[in-house]
């Protein structure tokens, strides 16, 4: 797409040597100018900077080739290709900072000293989303610099085990934290009920907080699944979100 621009490109040709003695995070792209896909904040223009590594595994993730790869960038460097852009101007003008994966909260230390020397440079916050995979517990200080948290919880068909995915502990927490929303990757009926049973009768989230998502990597499986998941929704009285970057440019990384 002609009008995103990148910063980190994924799939790099090279391996950088992990620093030794500095803070550094591990990216797998970096780019800005385009839209948040899903959620809640679908449709807002933002950036996305992806995290390699994830702690699950789901069989139909979209994006596992891309935070499969990546490279280590300390600080430093990050500024220095930040400066080479427009990012911070985009950022000014109401772009979010979307912090994805993979999973942002393996690596929420690095992230955290990311966005306080972000904003000690450059005398500005921007508005931070996070995409939550809900497995590890976000520290205070990580918390204070997330503004919208998109969590969301796998289920039975994802293939991971259950006591990998499944931490009520973890969602309790985070569904008291402000702006606050769930989205549930759905594919049946069945798909409900276990969102029900387990997160919904035990009170680990609430239901205003729910969003279902149709799965689907491709505009072709969207389409199949996405009349049967508005249906549930509207059934429950939930919000539906689309995929739209799906809609737009199908099966494509980096957008
Ligand atoms: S949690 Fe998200 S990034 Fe990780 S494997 Fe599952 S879908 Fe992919």
């Amino acid at each position: 797409m002609k009008f995103i621009k990148t910063i980190i490109g994924s799939h790099p040709k090279f391996q950088k040597p992990i620093p030794t003695d500095v803070p550094y995070l591990e990216i797998s792209e970096f780019f800005y100018d385009t839209i948040q896909g899903e959620g809640i904040n679908l449709g807002q223009p933002a950036a996305f900077l992806r995290v390699q590594h994830c702690t699950q595994n789901c069989w139909w993730c979209d994006t596992k080739e891309v935070w499969r790869t990546g490279n280590p960038y300390t600080m430093e460097e990050l500024f220095e290709m930040i400066d080479k852009t427009d990012l911070v101007e985009k950022l000014k003008s109401g772009q979010h900072l979307i912090l994805t994966g993979g999973s942002p909260l393996k690596q929420q230390k690095g992230i955290t000293q990311f966005l306080q020397d972000f904003i000690k440079k450059y005398s500005f916050k921007p508005v931070v989303e996070v995409e939550n995979e809900c497995t590890l517990m976000p520290t205070e200080d990580f918390s204070r610099l997330v503004d919208i948290w998109n969590n969301s919880p796998k289920l039975k068909h994802s293939g991971n085990p259950d006591s990998l995915r499944y931490q009520p502990d973890i969602i309790r927490h985070l569904s008291k934290l402000d702006n606050a929303w769930f989205k549930f990757v759905v594919v049946q009926d069945e798909d409900w009920d276990e969102i029900n049973v387990s997160f919904l009768q035990p009170g680990l989230i609430r239901r205003e907080q729910i969003i279902l998502m149709p799965l689907g990597g491709t505009r072709e499986g969207l389409h199949r699944i996405r009349e049967t998941v508005v249906e549930i929704a509207v059934r429950e009285s939930v919000r539906y979100s689309s995929r739209e970057h799906i809609e737009l440019w199908d099966k494509k990384t980096g957008v």
